[in-house]
């Protein structure tokens, strides 16, 4: 097996395998390497409920304003699939629930979440460039101080966290900078960029569409590849898997999630404010459990704060055989284990009090060894420096992902489009039609 390319691409997320589907068609040699025996990385299409359903384990949702998901959708001859529109609501606030149509939620929630993210365009008039400004005196601000400064009631506050819960982990963790920048991308709304962010699934699912990609890419790929090291030597860069392979390329492009960075050996070492953003690590340790329960049961949707009840968001995704399938979002992974039925049930009857679960399914993205957690949020203090030192190329070495995306950060969005700059930048480097190998 030869050991030697132009180019060697670590981790087949969507960023990875953008990444070496564009360096393969600018003429580069590229290895794909990828330590799990499957592609997709944190998007997954699964087959669930013995094998009745395909059904996204992880990232799923995508939307028409998302430049490059949807030139990659339009380029394969994909769609989407709508939201499911109306049915009840319900919202945990103020130590009970509460429900209604969307108008009386939206109408309590809408004014304050533009409270809330009021500075987002001013902050970020470029929201593409994330470190266009300075912005200081908010990158050190928490969700919590944010919403904090708001004075509003038990209810109001809860009503809105529970609004942030499908992103949110945690309040307190989590800065203001980053959803501020998202909110910036959809011209300061907030819930436009929640319709991008959770409404729209992709037809035929995120399984297809890497399929389709692979198909026009001309990759050596190869699964159940944990790489260990990659050093730059100045002239060429070493990868080292798990097993002491090694493979030699003229450059790399590493595209693993930010919490296992800390398990692969960089060299020369990366600059403070990167290694810092590695260090801390990316909070969301989230759930995404899909929820199989008894009979043909009104749509419905509800919402809860992170922190006051094991499931943070809820919501009817169709019937089926008779059943009614729930996409259910928990904001705190170790709140509520998806393999037991029965908390399940008691989380959800909290809302719905006669719904039998029959089954459920879920990733554990958090204990997984090659994500070590859900979705990228930044911790205070990192939006405008971590994302904007990985973007630079690292030596021979280039950063791509999700994580660390100066754009649709913690998005497939933000994996596509960090993966197709790096190949751009990379293959501008190593000069078209100039191969080493
Ligand atoms: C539950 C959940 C729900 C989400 N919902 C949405 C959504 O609806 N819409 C949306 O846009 N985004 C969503 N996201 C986020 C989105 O899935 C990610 O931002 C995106 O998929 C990240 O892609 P990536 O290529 O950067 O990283 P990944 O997909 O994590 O890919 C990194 C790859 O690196 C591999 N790897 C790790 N370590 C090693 C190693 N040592 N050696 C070799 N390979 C390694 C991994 O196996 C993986 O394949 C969700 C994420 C989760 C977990």
């Amino acid at each position: 097996m030869p050991n030697e390319f132009d180019v060697a691409v670590i981790g087949a997320g969507m960023a990875g395998i953008i990444a070496a589907r564009d360096l393969s068609q600018k003429g580069h040699s590229v290895v794909l390497l990828e330590a799990r025996d499957r592609m997709g990385g944190r998007t997954y299409t699964d087959h669930a409920f013995n094998g009745e359903l395909d059904l996204e384990l992880g990232g799923g949702y995508v939307h028409w304003t998302q430049p490059h998901v949807w030139r990659e959708l339009q380029r394969h001859g994909m769609s989407l699939k709508p939201p499911m529109e109306g049915g009840r609501f319900y919202w945990l606030a103020d130590g009970a629930v509460h429900s209604g149509g969307s108008e009386d939620l939206y109408g309590t929630v809408i004014p304050l979440v533009q409270r809330l993210f009021a500075d987002a365009r001013a902050r970020f008039p470029m929201p593409f460039e994330v470190d266009l400004l300075e912005n200081r005196e908010i990158e050190e601000e928490t969700v919590e101080d944010r919403i904090n400064s708001l004075n509003l009631s038990n209810y109001e506050r809860d009503v809105l966290e529970g609004l942030l819960a499908g992103v949110i982990h945690s309040c307190k963790k989590q800065g203001i900078a980053q959803l501020l920048q998202a909110a910036a991308t959809t011209f300061g709304d907030f819930t436009a960029f929640f319709e991008t962010a959770g409404s729209w699934g992709i037809q035929g699912g995120t399984k297809q569409l890497i399929s389709a990609i692979m198909a026009e890419s001309n990759v050596e790929l190869r699964l159940s590849t944990p790489i260990r090291a990659v050093v730059d030597n100045g002239s060429g860069v070493t990868i080292t898997t798990r097993e002491g392979q090694l493979i030699n390329a003229w450059s790399a492009v590493v595209a693993l999630p930010l919490n296992t960075l800390g398990d692969v050996k960089i060299h020369p070492d990366l600059p403070p404010a990167a290694r810092s953003m590695i260090e801390r690590r990316n909070p969301v340790m989230a759930h995404k459990i899909w929820v199989r329960v008894k009979g043909e049961i009104e749509p419905f949707s509800m919402v809860a704060p992170p922190g006051k009840h094991p499931i943070n968001a809820a919501r009817f995704e169709k019937h089926h055989n008779g059943d009614t399938l729930i996409m259910c979002m928990c904001a705190d992974a170790a709140a509520l284990d998806p393999a037991d039925l029965h908390a399940v049930q008691a989380a959800l009857r909290k809302f719905i009090p006669e719904i039998e679960v029959v089954d459920t399914a879920c990733h554990d993205w958090v204990a997984d060894e090659f994500s070590k957690g859900g979705w990228m949020m930044h911790r205070p203090g990192t939006l405008t420096t971590g994302p904007a030192l990985f973007r630079k190329p690292h030596g021979n070495i280039y950063f791509a992902g999700g994580d660390v995306a100066t754009w649709g950060i913690g998005s497939i969005e933000g994996a596509m489009a960090s993966g197709a700059l790096a190949a751009r930048d990379l293959s501008m480097a190593l000069g078209q039609g100039r191969h080493r190998f």
